[in-house]
């Protein structure tokens, strides 16, 4: 086996998490090394985040074209994938020369790890060997795939169905989640005729109903239809087309459809060949890796980050604990602090949530008020043709600090930065309501809702003073 020379961080992954623990250490001075099976940029740059979203972007240029031309617009999806392709290629090509630049060496093949000390590098033919003084895991995740609808033919896991080369007329999503609505709400805009079975009462089943309610108008209007309630137990493969059973109600249906795509969660990337058995990393019972504040597993100099480690599976909590675990290695007393962690469904309208929600305080039982404000009377979101949705904010009731925000409307995914900020910093509602935003933009929403849960606070006070003794 080929020895390579010692580096003083070892990364096993190039996703998000990877990626940004290779470069921070690199600028940090320490000789760094990553380990990449497949594709530099990992499952975000090559099958999630980027490809879905420049689908998805693709998906509403072309219906927006169709209105317009009022008629049914004959499109190219070749063109989309290759401009999806385009977007692809140039987000790994900088990912890629980041890391050459700050002088990461980037080796290829499966990392498995033979010592505390030790990384073993297959590739065919090629088997190097590799020491190091500390690692970060991110070795990341793959779709879960279900005994009775194993990926295969017609049968598609998110990384398929972001790569066919033609549209379906048909599709049935099993799972009901943020990946499932994406990809749904994407395909039913190229005409696909969608369908989506989710086992629970709603789709978006992390969403309150209330915030969840204007996308799944939005669904509806898309021609989707969403059967909740139901559980797929079998499909039968044709050539053309497929058969898909589910259970409701405890009785047995049946959906045909092109395609079946399967988008029921992630499995970490821990099991296989990476070792952790072999060094005694601790593991929890669902597979994850664990892990104390500073993201270091039960071997001190081993660090574990992104999807293979509890919270939302999501690129920015991966890159946000690189930055975390290189710090903790170059020996700073950094933290994670998971309270502003956003997620954001881009669907149309987009949803987006941060920190605490109304139903996560009423069960703590935390004192809370909550500021509304709907996009329905702000003039930007009248000029886009956008007045759906509206922000909400979750505010301690005696101190007026921001605890959680959600937001569904257009550009959702951008104005939730404001509020992560905002949580962030500790800000108060007041904080927010007299920060002078720009007019007319769709910051103002979140302003007025702050004014909103300002004026509930003041009232409560108010009532306090006035009470006699
Ligand atoms: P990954 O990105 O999974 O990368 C892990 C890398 O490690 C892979 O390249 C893999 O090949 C490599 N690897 C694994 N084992 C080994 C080994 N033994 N040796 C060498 N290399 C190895 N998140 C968002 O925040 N926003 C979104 O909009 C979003 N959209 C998504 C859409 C889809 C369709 C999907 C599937 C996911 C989406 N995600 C999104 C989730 C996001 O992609 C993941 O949370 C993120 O990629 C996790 O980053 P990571 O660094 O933990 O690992």
């Amino acid at each position: 086996m080929n020895q390579l020379n010692p580096v003083d961080t070892l990364v096993i992954g190039s996703g998000p998490g990877g990626y940004m623990a290779a470069l921070k250490s690199a600028q940090l001075g320490m000789k760094t090394a990553v380990v990449e099976r497949d594709q530099i940029g990992g499952v975000c740059t090559h099958v999630g985040c980027i490809p879905s979203k420049a689908l998805i972007a693709e998906s509403h240029r072309y219906n927006t074209y169709k209105q317009w031309n009022n008629t049914a617009a004959s499109i190219s999806f070749e063109h989309a994938q290759a401009f999806k392709q385009a977007v692809v290629n140039k987000q790994s090509g900088g990912v890629n020369y980041l890391l050459k630049s700050a002088g990461v060496t980037i080796l290829t093949g499966e990392a498995s790890l033979i010592g505390e000390h030790t990384v073993a590098i297959k590739k065919a033919g090629t088997d190097q060997k590799l020491s190091f003084k500390h690692a970060v895991l991110a070795t990341g995740s793959r779709p879960i795939e279900l005994q009775a609808l194993p990926f295969g033919g017609r049968i598609l896991s998110s990384t398929e169905a972001l790569s066919l080369s033609q549209i379906p007329t048909s599709l049935v999503i099993i799972g009901g989640g943020y990946i499932g609505v994406e990809l749904g709400q994407m395909y039913a805009k190229f005409a696909t005729k969608v369908t989506i079975l989710e086992g629970g009462g709603q789709v978006l089943p992390g969403f309150e109903a209330d915030l969840a309610a204007p996308v799944i108008r939005q669904l509806n209007d898309d021609g989707i239809t969403i059967i909740t309630g139901a559980i797929a137990i079998k499909a039968e493969q044709h050539a053309d087309s497929l058969t898909l059973h589910y259970l409701k109600n405890q009785e047995q249906h049946l959906v045909k459809a092109e395609y079946a795509l399967v988008t029921v969660g992630r499995k970490a990337n821990t099991d296989g060949n990476l070792g952790l058995g072999h060094i005694g990393v601790q593991m929890s019972s669902n597979g994850l890796i664990e892990t104390d504040e500073q993201c270091r597993t039960s071997i001190p100099h081993i660090f574990a980050i992104g999807d293979i480690v509890k919270g939302p599976a999501l690129a920015h909590k991966a890159s946000y604990e690189a930055k975390v675990a290189v710090e903790a290695i170059a020996g700073e007393s950094s933290a994670v602090d998971y309270k502003a962690i956003p997620l954001v469904v881009f669907s149309e309208p987009e949803l987006a949530s941060v920190g605490l929600t109304e139903t996560e305080c009423k069960a703590k039982a935390i004192p809370v008020v909550i500021g509304k404000s709907s996009f329905s009377i702000n003039g930007r979101s009248l000029a886009l043709k956008a007045p759906e949705g509206f922000v909400k904010m979750i505010a301690d009731q005696a101190s007026g600090i921001v605890m959680g925000a959600q937001i569904v409307g257009v550009e959702a995914s951008t104005l939730i930065s404001e509020l992560t900020l905002a949580i962030e910093m500790g800000a108060t509602v007041e904080d927010l309501a007299l920060t002078i935003h720009p007019h007319p933009t769709l910051g103002e929403v979140i302003m007025e809702a702050a004014e909103n849960a300002l004026r509930k606070i003041m009232k409560d006070r108010n009532k306090e003073k006035a009470v006699p003794n």
